[in-house]
């Protein structure tokens, strides 16, 4: 999957870019996932569905842990390069055929199956969950809550990602049926053109659940998400029936037939990221939240 970056970091990136060259530093481009706004709304609702004590701790640090979904795109991508950008995505359909359950959900049988180039190019995003989950795990344990808002936030974005239907398939910008640049204009034109209809996100998130099997889980979610991908390119060839170019009638369109797969996409992220913070906080043996 090739890179490009959200429209609203547009700016930074350019001013990032005139300093780079100004330096003469190599400039690597953000990561993309949703848009960095939906980031932000998604990570900001999963604080409203953990139970208990854990949401009173979540609600107190929701702005910060809303801002710092962001980072993966920005700070991680721009630090870390190509290293960075395969931790956001899995094309499933690279690796194997739907439903997908021959892709080892264990990281170490699945390099040792596809090889690190393989896997590499196919993408490592269930694994980048795992890790920032197991990093979670370890501060809760520890009763380091500092650390938990930011590592909370950090695992906000890969989940994100992961309800990205396009983030699952080697077709991840229509690129294969017709739908070339599909990948920004659903998960950023179409939605920084309709923000005000997903600042109510939360009131479609589910109560948190407990998973005991954080990987199994993140791929039952990825493959939930790969399901949507025909209805994506479907709604974008629609969509483009009968106008000219990506504009106002285009995008209006596109909201009517994908306006709704975004939001419920993104109200299931942050459940699922909810249920990842609390099977979190269990597994860390339940420890008093602060
Ligand atoms: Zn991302």
């Amino acid at each position: 999957m090739p890179i490009g970056f959200g429209c609203l970091n547009r700016a930074r990136w350019a001013w990032g870019l005139m300093v780079a060259v100004a330096l003469g530093l190599p400039w690597p481009a953000p990561a993309d996932g949703w848009g960095l706004e939906a980031h932000v709304l998604i990570n900001r609702a999963a604080c409203t569905t953990v139970p208990g004590p854990l949401r009173r701790f979540f609600m107190r640090h929701q702005a910060f842990i809303g801002e710092h979904g962001k980072d993966p795109d920005t700070v991680f991508t721009v630090r870390e390069g190509e290293a960075e950008r395969m931790r956001h995505w899995i094309d499933l359909d690279e690796l194997d055929r739907f439903p997908f359950r021959n892709i080892p959900r264990n990281y170490e049988k699945a390099l040792a199956k596809y090889g690190r180039e393989r896997l590499k190019e196919a993408g490592l995003l269930p694994w980048r969950i795992a890790e920032l989950y197991a990093r979670l795990v370890q501060a809760m344990r520890e009763s380091d809550w500092k650390r938990v808002p930011l590592f909370a936030a950090h695992l906000g974005h890969y989940v994100a990602d992961g309800h990205q239907p396009l983030h699952t398939t080697t077709n991840y910008d229509g690129q294969l049926t017709g739908n070339q640049g599909i990948h920004k204009r659903f998960e950023n034109e179409m939605i920084r053109r309709h923000l005000g209809q997903y600042q109510d996100l939360a009131a479609f998130t589910q109560p948190a659940q407990r998973t005991a099997d954080p990987v199994g889980f993140t791929f039952d979610f990825m493959i939930d998400s790969y399901v949507w991908v025909d209805n994506l390119l479907r709604a974008d060839t629609l969509a483009r029936h009968g106008v000219h170019g990506y504009h106002d009638a285009y995008y209006a369109a596109l909201y009517v037939f994908a306006g709704k797969l975004a939001k419920l996409s993104m109200a299931q992220a942050a459940t699922d990221l909810g249920s990842l913070w609390y099977s979190a906080w269990i597994e860390a043996g339940q420890p008093k939240v602060p």
